[in-house]
């Protein structure tokens, strides 16, 4: 069988990137965790906001080149992207340029997560129902595919309307790391 992590090895090179090995976890010995999610903000070729959940082992990710919304109405591209090691979510730090993802990642926001539903069958599906508990994003979320049942790998990143949805973006006061406090920029001048 295939590692589900190979995509994730083929385009890294671990001599020149400090990005974590990983490997994947066996489910059965973290069976009374709760499932975590984590959010990177990522400034590389293109400002984006990962936005990772733990499933199975591995942190299934995708890409939102706006960020979320709290705003129900702001529906926000999100693009699948290959499963990233369970030990990549409180990744914090600098992408040498010229690697695959170049740029600087900040851990903008981490907690744990309940999947609504039958889980594997929405995976398929391409509807995904879920409620965080972070220390920034909370509540209700929806993760659409564009197109149901299709291989394509857009989706929709939707705040369902609850007690923590805002009518407005709504995340644009959080600047900073909540891993080290860092701006940006700091954690580009730090490391560099
Ligand atoms: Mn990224």
């Amino acid at each position: 069988m295939k590692s589900k992590l190979e995509k994730y090895y083929k385009k890294r090179n671990f001599e020149k990137t400090p990005e974590p090995k990983g490997e994947i976890i066996n489910i059965k010995k973290n069976k009374e965790k709760k499932l975590k999610f984590f959010v990177q903000h990522h400034i590389a070729s293109h400002d984006h906001f990962d936005f990772r959940l733990e499933w199975k082992g591995v942190l299934l990710s995708w890409a939102i080149p706006k960020g979320p919304s709290f705003n129900p109405f702001e529906k926000r591209l999100a693009i699948k992207v290959e499963d990233h090691p369970l030990d990549y979510g409180d990744f914090e730090g600098i992408i040498p340029i010229g690697q695959y993802g170049g740029g600087t990642v900040m851990l903008w926001d981490v907690g744990t997560y309940q999947p609504l539903l039958n889980f594997e069958e929405a995976l398929i599906k391409g509807d995904l129902k879920f409620v965080l508990n972070g220390e920034r994003l909370k509540g209700k979320w929806n993760l659409i595919k564009t197109k149901p049942f299709s291989k394509q790998e857009s989706f929709l990143l939707i705040k369902e309307k609850d007690e923590f949805s805002k009518n407005e973006t709504g995340i644009e006061k959080f600047t900073t790391s909540i891993k080290s406090g860092k701006k940006m920029n700091q954690i580009t001048n730090d490391m560099g």
